[in-house]
């Protein structure tokens, strides 16, 4: 199997993934870098509902190569953080309720819980509700996301970047896990966050050894049993 099918094989996985945990509905997309000038993107359909035959190969200016479907949208947030962060591989957009919810109030995201130390540098909000559909947009949320792994777009959702797809379903899952927790604690009180010191150190520890391996296994196996 070619390079390719195999990013094919492992987007569709996630995919699924984030639909089992309903963390997509009718919206949202998922890319992977598949080449320095190939994107390996979800088409303009329901992100879990996809089949190996939907995926569409698109070049850095968004235009299709390859595929059956049209491009979503808002590609241009895709292309654009690709050309600004040349570390990044993989790029999810989504709209959770909670991250939603998150991105109207000042505090945006906290680190509130273990699985949100991957947060720890802070979750930046894009403070506009439009759909990111030209290069400008793309390149002006591009610029609020910077350095950082995650942003929230206000009253619109969220996006969650990484260099690795498997990191990337962590990520995806653990931002809305985090803000409900955030949100569920606000009810009792001023909930107490992380330091960053606190966080690094846990981060140390899930980067290590299997977790990455353990925590997704829990999930295919959620997604596929
Ligand atoms: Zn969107």
């Amino acid at each position: 199997m070619d390079h390719v099918e195999l990013l094919k094989e492992k987007l569709l996985l996630a995919c699924k993934i984030f639909q089992s945990q309903k963390l997509f509905d009718g919206f949202g997309h998922v890319t992977v870098r598949a080449a320095e000038d190939r994107i390996l993107s979800t088409p303009k359909m329901p992100p879990g509902k996809v089949s190996m035959r939907d995926f569409i190969i698109l070049n850095m200016e968004g235009e299709k190569l390859e595929g059956f479907g049209e491009p979503n949208g808002e590609t241009p947030m895709h292309t654009s953080i690709y050309r600004a962060r040349p570390e990044v591989k993989c790029i999810l957009h989504y709209h959770p309720d909670e991250l939603i919810a998150a991105s109207v109030v000042e505090q945006g995201v906290k680190v509130v819980a273990n699985c949100g130390v991957f947060f720890y540098q802070g979750t930046p909000i894009f403070d506009s509700p439009s759909l990111i559909v030209t290069p400008a947009l793309g390149d002006d949320l591009a610029r609020v996301l910077a350095g950082h792994n995650s942003i929230l777009l206000r009253g619109h959702g969220a996006t969650v970047v990484s260099d690795d797809l498997d990191e990337l379903v962590r990520l995806g899952i653990n931002l809305v896990k985090n803000v409900r927790i955030q949100i569920m604690a606000s009810v009792l009180g001023a909930p107490k966050a992380h330091s960053e010191a606190e966080s690094r150190s846990i981060v140390e520890l899930e980067t290590q050894g299997n977790a990455l391996r353990r925590f997704l296994d829990y999930y295919i196996s959620e997604t596929l049993d």
